[in-house]
């Protein structure tokens, strides 16, 4: 039974734990899946590639309101798909080569198997080409196991058969229609990349509004903008999935009654759950929480000593910012066990890269109200800045929720153009403690830039 210093399960962030520090660290990295994980196999890199790729597919719907003309003549799905994966899929397998080759790894063995704890602090790898499994012991262990796609329990849809993100990205063809099933990020990211492709695509949801978990002023604008744009149902409950001769159909219920949604190709969005309940955890004595995550307190420590979690496995965020600030936490934790520094997850943004963008940080309004947290809250308009008449944007906003008494920003809230990178100085002055006076009128803001989005919004603030 080999033991080591260190066991770390999943090679998404887990696998940036191994720098030169850990080098005399005995150490094992297990994967059962794709090497690197789901940002840069499958989640925010392709999508964020594919996302940019749909952006200019979907200018010339655009550009005639600025008085050009411009035409899509087409998009070379196959072309499309393998500039993305021939620049991502050589990562994962060079990341994989490296940490096999022992030049550099001296002391690091990967395991290519899935890991399940059957005791104490020890874990069986199982290996997919049937070579017997092998039970590593070790001091510590690092669980980054990550999440996967939830698949609601649809009657016949494991029948019909569906793509998830996962495989929707490397289709072959370009389907005619889509329906997607969600109204989240994951959805709302996909509706837009494929229909600016030329799919016809259908978003079928369970709740009243898509991106429910931003803002409400938010999500009610991005659901009107994506109803103008998608065959967007709401308040739909699905019945069941079965195979038409052209493709999948949907039976629905909703406000109206019966009706079905049908297209060539169905994508699963209904979000994604951690993957504590394949690691065996009871054997080890890690515990979760309800949503399934690892229990972790703010040193990523589980409650058992020398093991810590980190990541969608974890984190109640599953972002890979957060996945990656909570590995270099971990990583300090590891090589100082005396002198723990906590995680900061006070300031967590997000970003939905759908069209138009979401950005957001703190605070909803709704969430403030909730909490009874005292707050004044202002608007900005794209459509009032400078830069927002160069682009003739009239539904985008930035909502900006301050602490009435110190100015200190609580929540900021972006729809439109560039909204991921608008942000940014929001985020920054939340995290560096700044308030909002002291933002708004304590530096330059380049004229007639996107960021003055921001200034005036600060500005608006009804503050003394
Ligand atoms: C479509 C999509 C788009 C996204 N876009 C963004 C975005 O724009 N911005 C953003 O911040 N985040 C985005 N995310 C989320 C982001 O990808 C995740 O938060 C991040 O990758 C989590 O990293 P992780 O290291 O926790 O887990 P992962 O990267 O998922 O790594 C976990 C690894 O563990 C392996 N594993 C699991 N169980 C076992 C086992 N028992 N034994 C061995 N190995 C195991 C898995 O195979 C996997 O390789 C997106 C996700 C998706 C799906």
């Amino acid at each position: 039974m080999p033991h080591y210093d260190l066991v770390i399960v999943g090679t998404g962030s887990g696998n940036s734990i191994l720098d030169p520090r850990f080098a005399d660290w005995k150490t094992a990295i297990v994967e059962k899946g794709t090497f690197g994980g789901t940002c840069i196999n499958v989640g925010c890199i392709p999508t964020k590639m594919f996302v940019h790729t749909a952006d200019v597919a979907a200018t010339p719907s655009k550009s005639a309101r600025l008085g050009v003309d411009e035409e899509l003549t087409g998009v070379r799905w196959r072309d499309v798909r393998d500039r993305i994966f021939g620049r991502i899929d050589p990562i994962a397998t060079a990341g994989a080569e490296y940490r096999r080759s022992h030049e550099d790894n001296a002391n690091v063995d990967l395991y290519e198997g899935e890991g399940r704890f059957v005791g104490h602090k020890e874990l069986r790898v199982s290996f997919a080409d049937g070579r017997p499994d092998e039970v590593l012991t070790a001091d510590r262990f690092v669980l980054a196991a990550g999440g996967r796609p939830v698949i609601p329990d649809v009657p016949g849809l494991a029948e019909t058969g569906y793509h998830t993100s996962d495989t929707v990205m490397r289709l072959d063809e370009l389907p005619a229609s889509m329906v997607i099933l969600g109204g989240g990020y994951i959805a709302a990211e996909f509706a837009h990349v494929f229909a600016s492709f030329g799919v016809a695509v259908t978003v079928v949801n369970r709740s009243g509004a898509l991106l429910r978990a931003e803002d409400d002023d938010v999500s009610a604008r991005f659901t009107e903008l994506a109803s103008q744009r998608f065959d967007v149902r709401l308040d739909r409950k699905v019945v069941r999935a079965r195979r038409t001769g052209g493709g999948v159909a949907l039976d629905l219920e909703g406000p109206e009654g019966a009706e079905t949604a049908e297209a060539e190709v169905l994508l699963v969005a209904t979000g994604r759950r951690p993957n504590s309940d394949l690691l065996g955890l009871d054997a080890t004595g890690v515990t979760t929480v309800d949503s399934g995550h690892v229990a972790v307190d703010e040193y990523q420590r589980t409650v058992v000593d020398g093991v810590y979690a980190l990541g969608d496995l974890s984190s109640p965020y599953e972002l890979k910012h957060v996945a990656n600030h909570e590995t270099r936490v971990v990583q300090h934790n590891l090589l100082h066990p005396d002198e723990q520094i906590a995680a900061d997850h006070r300031f967590v943004p997000h970003a939905v890269f759908t069209a138009p963008q979401v950005a957001s940080v703190g605070l909803t309004e709704r969430a403030a109200r909730e909490r009874g947290v005292s707050f004044v809250v202002a608007k900005q308009d794209y459509a009032g800045i400078a830069y927002g008449w160069a682009m003739e944007d009239t539904t985008g906003f930035a909502k900006i929720l301050a602490d009435p008494a110190t100015g200190l920003i609580l929540g900021a809230h972006i729809i439109g153009p560039q909204a991921s990178s608008v942000i940014q100085p929001l985020i920054q002055a939340m995290s560096f403690g700044l308030d909002a006076r002291s933002m708004a009128r304590g530096q330059y803001w380049i004229h007639p830039a996107m960021p003055e989005l921001v200034e005036n919004a600060l500005l608006n603030l009804p503050l003394d």
